[in-house]
């Protein structure tokens, strides 16, 4: 098995259980995932590629010169849905219940699959899957969205079930959103258009008016997902928009309190899931006016991400002006880059000789970012509340006039 290679703790301790062997201290991690040939690329071309596995985490580029990469994971065609969510999900879920920033994007051509790892299959009520003697089985092609917030509110449960004399309790606010030409619309309310990022010591970067909804199952988080992809399509043909270009972020953030010993325990995390634009290079054929300024914008957007990896990585640690404003899409993942976040970088290639040259600037940019550090902490504060701590004062009184 392929994925079994990277072992992860399958302790359910509401304490973060670290593994070193996938989590390494930049928190950074980068995972290749190879999509299989389709029928049409067969037929055309043949089964030669324009990748070769080598192992589980190193990947060769068959062009001309031969060039070999390595990253945390290599996933093939053969490696299901489910293989990639037990290595890559369930650890993400782990962090955010532990109050860590964590974040999760889906970088690659049109085509290369983003959109199948990061949602999978969403028609047809067949999402969940159904339930068999008791147990959802997941449709095979549930993507990893849906994956997580199965497993987070499963998670919740089963501590809240533990914990109950700790009167842990838990906030869920779901939200989604796209960013298409520069434009941050609001999917869950197509009414808000044009929504500005927002900065503050409290909240951190933020979008300022963004629709938040309550979640307390995975069903209602399929629910919204639904609505926005129905929101999707009809700003898609308002836009008219040929193709669906734009950067899809879906954002949780889970807030638990709880109590120990008369002192109030605060903990909470921002978990961003984002399904970017394709990478590709807009071909010079014909794009005018709106179609080149649309073309413009995503190029602008992804080379600033690009940008921002570059000089995070060749800052070295040291503090230097990391342009995270030059476009929305970085200024909102501004924590996960090189902030405080744990971030999984899935990046979908084309395993297609056509594909090639795609395929190794994708390959190149993974590489890149796998020099990312990160400085993840647990958000949480700890108060005792003044009725406990007046108590403790009498206490204290008490024992000093003893000792008196
Ligand atoms: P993108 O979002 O990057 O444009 P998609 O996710 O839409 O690409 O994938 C393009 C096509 O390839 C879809 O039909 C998708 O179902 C299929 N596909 C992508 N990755 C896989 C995979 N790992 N296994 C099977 N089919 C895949
Ligand atoms: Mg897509």
């Amino acid at each position: 098995d392929h994925v079994g290679v990277i072992r992860r703790s399958s302790s359910l301790n509401f304490e973060l259980q670290e593994d070193p062997s996938f989590w390494k201290d930049h928190n950074v991690q980068v995972v290749i995932r190879i999509r299989p040939l389709s029928n049409l690329e067969i037929s055309t071309q043949g089964l030669n590629k324009c990748v070769r596995q080598e192992s589980t985490q190193d990947i060769t580029w068959t062009g001309h010169p031969e060039s070999r990469y390595t990253f945390d994971l290599v996933a093939d065609e053969n490696v299901t849905q489910e293989n990639l969510f037990n290595v890559a999900g369930l650890p993400m879920v782990e962090n955010c219940m532990g109050g860590y920033n964590s974040c999760m994007f889906a970088y690659g051509q049109t085509g290369s699959g983003k959109t199948h790892t990061m949602m999978g299959d969403i028609d047809g009520g067949t999402l969940m899957g159904d339930i068999v003697g008791g147990t959802r089985r997941h449709s095979v092609n549930c993507g990893m969205i849906p994956r997580v917030f199965e497993h987070l509110f499963t998670r919740i449960q089963k501590d809240k079930e533990a914990r109950r004399d700790e009167k842990l309790r838990f906030t869920c606010k779901f939200s989604y959103l796209q960013i298409y030409n520069e434009q941050i619309l609001d999917l869950l309310d197509p009414s808000l258009a044009n929504l500005q990022i927002r900065e503050s010591p409290k909240k951190g970067v933020y979008v300022e008016n963004l629709k938040e909804m309550e979640v307390t199952c995975a069903r209602d988080v399929i629910q919204l997902l639904i609505q926005g992809k129905t929101n999707r399509r009809v700003a898609a043909t308002n836009m008219n928009e040929a193709s669906s270009r734009s950067h899809n972020v879906f954002t949780c953030i889970i807030e638990s309190k709880w109590e120990v010993q008369g002192v109030a325990h605060h903990r909470f995390a921002r978990l961003n899931l984002v399904d970017l634009d394709g990478t590709e290079r807009q071909g010079s054929s014909g794009a005018e006016g709106k179609r080149l300024n649309e073309a413009t914008n995503i190029n602008k957007s992804l080379s600033a991400l690009g940008n921002v990896i570059m000089k995070l990585v060749s800052s070295n640690g040291k503090l230097v002006h990391v342009p995270y404003r030059d476009s929305k899409i970085t200024f909102l993942l501004q924590d996960s880059l090189g902030g405080n976040s744990k971030t999984s970088i899935i990046a979908n290639i084309s395993p297609a000789n056509c594909n090639s040259m795609e395929t190794l600037g994708t390959l190149k940019f993974a590489q890149r970012a796998n020099f990312i550090k990160n400085n993840a902490s647990v958000n949480e504060v700890a108060s005792r509340d003044v009725h406990t701590m007046r108590i403790q004062i009498q206490q204290l009184e008490k024992e000093v006039n003893q000792m008196g």
